[in-house]
């Protein structure tokens, strides 16, 4: 006798999309299950994100036009995704995410709806000039009562002033100020102010939107299910008996307690970016766990745990590349994802030139900022340059536009660089004047034209998404002319590790010789990627989390 404390048939670890999917899929197999989650909020990284998901090749998909089929979808994975990642786990992604997605509209109150997001490589074989990117729809917190409160609040960039969630599309509305844009942000107001008695209780916004609607509306399906989803309480251990893993030793509220799962045991406490220790042993690039833009509890347990009954590790030295701003007092880096495609900024090294296309997606940008960093042509930090044209009209990280300079948070003013001149700018921030004079110089005369001669911002289809349509030819160009001019330090983060133990198709848990660890499945980013170390469209960590949770769920109650 193991001395168990309590029984279940699926044990679930972390209470990310990855997670919560698993438990539900396992809950619609008749299991009885239980989820576990280290911190007092449940959500993860999942709650704080755009949530978006990659699915190629699906009914949602169709209904907006697009014409796919799963080899095209395999055409354009193969090739990025990394060697060591079999065809197999691709094939078993591009067919299971869709009967995922259809699963989900079908039995949980969850929706997601096709959006005109290109690939991140439309020019690739298979590449698609959109709905293969899935948002979900805003979902009314109201339904959950008061377990709202534990949800985990969105991102600083996924909400006004950190507390008004805001949808997609009122991102854009913000984003470009067309006629009409003071009603909608007025109905913003309204909609939170109006939220009566709520709003005397809670500044917390009902109206869920982006990953807080997805990880809203999985809670509410597991609250119809009757599975509880316990906080405080993180996995310490796991039990292995012969070749299978039988349950858990948890840490909850500083007690001990052994859980045995009868079925399965699903590891979705998501990677260890939040690991110093393990970041210096895998990772290139700063071991600081404040570089990343994923919230706190990511420490990598789940990992150490499984390595210690012999599961395998794969591409432990990725990430989901990002550049990020980090301001002081913030416990997480924010991405960027917009800004860099605004006509009208350039990203410099510290020796004043530019080194990329500043308009690629965050992964692209995020690994050339790690890849060039070199002495005398630093990269980490890297200077993001604009002007009073920039700034008046766009956003840049946290700093907003309509919003006066001396009105700025304190961390921002610290980190932000203004100056009369392009020349007093860099001496500043302490590059050469010269060498950033001259940089300006070339890149306005390509603005001017609309060609970008040096990295063809604008070219790729990507680029475009994010830039500011009412500019042509080129809507990622405009020239750096208007004083004063700004600078702000940008870093070569990440949104998460991507590298973890190794699943098969069925995202059970393989040993060093390729074998299922009985009882043990890992999804999300506690799992090696299928994408490898690559990153094809929006959505690719939480469609795949969802996917093969949804998979685990019911493999492991016996259902296929
Ligand atoms: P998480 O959602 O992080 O969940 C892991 C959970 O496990 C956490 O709640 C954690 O507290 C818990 N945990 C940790 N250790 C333990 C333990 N020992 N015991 C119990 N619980 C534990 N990706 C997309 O695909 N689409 C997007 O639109 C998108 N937008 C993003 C926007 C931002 C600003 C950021 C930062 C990221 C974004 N990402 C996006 C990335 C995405 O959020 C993550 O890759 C994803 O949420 C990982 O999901 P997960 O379920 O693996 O982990």
């Amino acid at each position: 006798d193991l001395g168990w404390d309590e029984e279940v048939d699926v044990l679930v670890v972390g209470s990310g999309a990855g997670g919560l999917t698993a438990a539900v899929a396992a809950a619609d197999a008749h299991g009885s299950v239980l989820v576990i989650e280290k911190s007092g909020e449940y959500g993860g990284t999942s709650a704080t994100s755009g949530g978006g998901i990659w699915i190629p090749n699906s009914p949602l998909g169709r209904e907006q036009g697009l014409e796919d089929s799963e080899e095209e979808a395999f055409s354009y994975l193969r090739p990025q995704s990394a060697p060591n990642v079999p065809d197999g786990v691709i094939r078993a992604y591009i067919r299971r995410a869709p009967e995922m997605l259809g699963w989900l509209h079908e039995k949980t109150p969850v929706r997601f709806t096709s959006v005109p997001y290109p690939d991140y490589h439309v020019e690739y074989p298979g590449g698609k000039q959109g709905f293969r990117t899935h948002l979900p729809v805003p979902f009314d917190g109201r339904q959950l009562g008061a377990d709202i409160l534990h949800l985990r609040a969105p991102s600083p960039a996924a909400s006004l002033f950190g507390i008004i969630n805001w949808r997609f599309d009122e991102t854009y509305t913000l984003l470009f100020r067309p006629k009409g844009w003071q009603k909608a942000l007025g109905k913003m107001f309204w909609r939170y102010g109006s939220d009566l008695p709520h709003r005397f209780r809670s500044i917390k916004d009902r109206h869920l939107t982006l990953g807080n609607a997805l990880v809203g509306g999985l809670r509410l399906a597991l609250k119809e299910r009757g599975v509880p989803l316990r906080l405080n309480t993180g996995l310490v251990e796991l039990v292995r008996e012969g070749d299978m893993v039988t349950g858990a030793v948890v840490e909850q509220k500083g007690k001990r307690r052994r859980i045995r799962a009868r079925r399965g045991l699903v590891l979705a406490a998501g990677g260890f970016e939040r690991n110093a220790e393990l970041r210096r042993k895998h990772l290139p690039g700063s071991a600081d766990p404040t570089i990343s833009g994923s919230q706190i509890n990511n420490m990598g347990d789940t990992i150490v745990a499984a390595e210690k009954v012999g599961a395998a590790l794969r591409n432990m030295h990725s990430t989901w590349s990002a550049p990020v701003f980090r301001v002081p007092g913030e416990e997480r880096a924010r991405l960027s994802t917009i800004e860099r495609a605004l006509p009208g900024c350039i990203i410099v090294n510290q020796a004043g030139k530019r080194y990329m296309n500043e308009a690629a997606s965050y992964h692209v940008v995020g690994r050339q900022i790690l890849e060039n960093d070199r002495p005398g042509a630093g990269t980490q930090p890297s200077w993001v340059i604009f002007d009073a044209t920039f700034r008046h009209k766009y956003p840049m990280g946290p700093l907003l536009p309509l919003i006066p300079d001396a009105l700025q948070p304190k961390g921002v003013r610290k980190i932000m660089r203004k100056a009369d001149s392009i020349e007093a700018l860099a001496r500043q921030i302490g590059m050469s004047a010269d060498a950033l004079a001259a940089t300006v110089t070339r890149f306005n005369a390509d603005a001017e034209r609309g060609v970008d001669t040096e990295f063809d911002r604008g070219g790729p289809a990507y680029d475009k998404m994010y830039g500011d349509a009412r500019v042509q030819p080129n809507p990622t160009l405009a020239p750096i002319v208007k004083a004063p001019f700004y600078a702000f330090p940008i870093y070569g983060g990440d949104i998460g590790t991507n590298g973890g133990v190794v699943t098969d198709e069925d995202a059970r848990v393989l040993d060093e010789g390729g074998r299922p660890i009985g009882g043990l499945y890992a999804v999300g980013n506690n799992a090696a990627s299928v994408m490898g170390e690559s990153y094809p469209g929006a959505g690719v960590t939480l469609g795949p989390a969802m996917a093969f949770g949804y998979v685990a769920g019911r493999h492991a109650m016996g259902v296929n």
